[in-house]
């Protein structure tokens, strides 16, 4: 079988979230949207349902299997519902879907059965979804006409919380609160880069995503401060499947983009673009073989890259171990050499074996 793997560290995952959770006081929501970020969206939320305060997904169809897979806490839909019968389902599976618009309300208004609980969210600046912030006195009003709900939870979501230097997030805090100040009902504004930066940004519920899986959403050049101590979850390995060597002058790859200026030992790593590595990663970007730092050389292809052997030492050749990323060159790193952010990245490895590791816990 090719060697290539992304093995899911399990316990790391329930240590970012109970580092998540410190840092929000409050109830803390692990975002498994997009299969978990690509992690596995079952097999996380099955790690995390003993600490979880809730979980939350994108859509409908995301939250139908952790229901099935035997999942209880709270599911929160971050798009909301996008037909009447979509309300129906949440309300038969007790998932809560956010409301941001209009159309939504007027849907939730019509629903012969209603979930018990909605998230309303409130646009303070971003110009995405959301309801203006003066509007939320009435949407509050409409809610309590309607048999059986809870009160909600007023949401926002923050445009550069990622950016400490940025004033945006303290003006989209103002405005929000401006906004459900004295409404019933409870708040969630933090997703995990204001978790890390902004704790002005504390509300009943957190939304932490892509600090459960060990990224850090800061900007190159914030403080580490606690994203020093997220754990990566995911490592992408594979193994180096064939060597050669290159005489100066010799090009290597597509586009021959690589050319020899002394003489090169190559390692040929086998995954490529079609396995979610980035095809813009550039010569240069990180990768770690037998557990060393070299680089990428030449153009990443659809089934396998191209790895500088030339300062290992020369034992270290065929079958030896590679890491894409996880422990000894982070995602973020990667990311960051191939112009994306570890979301991306994350969320689209495909076609590699998964494996999750982990002690299992006794609920
Ligand atoms: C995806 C998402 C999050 C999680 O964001 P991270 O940056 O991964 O922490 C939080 N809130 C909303 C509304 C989202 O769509």
């Amino acid at each position: 079988m090719r060697p290539s793997c992304a093995t899911i560290d399990l316990d790391a995952l329930r240590a970012n979230y109970l580092l998540a959770q410190r840092l929000a006081g409050a109830r803390t929501l692990a975002v498994v949207k997009a299969d978990a970020y690509g992690h596995g969206a079952i097999a996380c939320a099955k790690a995390l349902e003993p600490l979880a305060d809730g979980f939350a997904v994108a859509f409908l169809e995301e939250a139908l299997p952790l229901r099935t897979s035997g999942i209880r806490s709270p599911i929160v839909l971050l798009e909301g519902a996008f037909d009447p019968g979509e309300l129906e389902a949440a309300a038969e599976l007790d998932l809560w879907p956010v409301v941001h618009h209009e159309a939504q309300l007027r849907m939730l208004e019509l629903a012969p059965r209603r979930p018990r609980r909605v998230w309303i969210k409130i646009n303070s600046g971003m110009n995405r979804t959301g309801f203006a912030p003066r509007e939320a006195p009435n949407v509050w009003r409409r809610l309590q006409a309607l048999p059986g709900l809870e009160p909600p939870v007023w949401m926002t979501h923050f445009a550069c919380a990622d950016d400490p230097c940025s004033t945006m997030t303290l003006e989209q805090i103002r405005r929000f609160h401006g906004g459900v100040a004295g409404l019933p009902g409870e708040t969630s504004l933090a997703n995990s880069a204001a978790l890390l930066a902004w704790p002005q940004a504390r509300g009943d519920w957190a939304r932490p995503g892509i600090l459960l899986y060990g990224g850090n959403p800061l900007l190159t050049g914030a403080e580490p401060g606690e994203a020093a101590s997220l754990r990566p979850v995911m490592r992408l390995t594979s193994k180096v499947f064939a060597t050669r060597r290159l005489a100066p002058g010799e090009a290597l790859g597509y586009g021959a983009t690589f050319i020899a200026e002394r003489p090169v030992r190559v390692g040929l790593v086998a995954i490529g673009y079609a396995d979610g590595y980035p095809r813009h990663a550039p010569t240069g970007t990180p990768v770690a073989v037998a557990g060393r730092r070299t680089r990428l050389i030449g153009r990443v292809s659809m089934d396998m890259l191209t790895v500088d052997l030339t300062p290992l030492p020369e034992d270290v050749g065929l079958g030896a171990a590679v890491e894409l990323w996880g422990e000894t060159v982070s995602v973020d790193e990667v990311a960051r050499a191939a112009g994306t952010i570890s979301y991306e990245l994350l969320c689209h490895v495909k076609r590699v074996q998964r494996l999750h590791r982990g002690t299992e816990l006794t609920p």
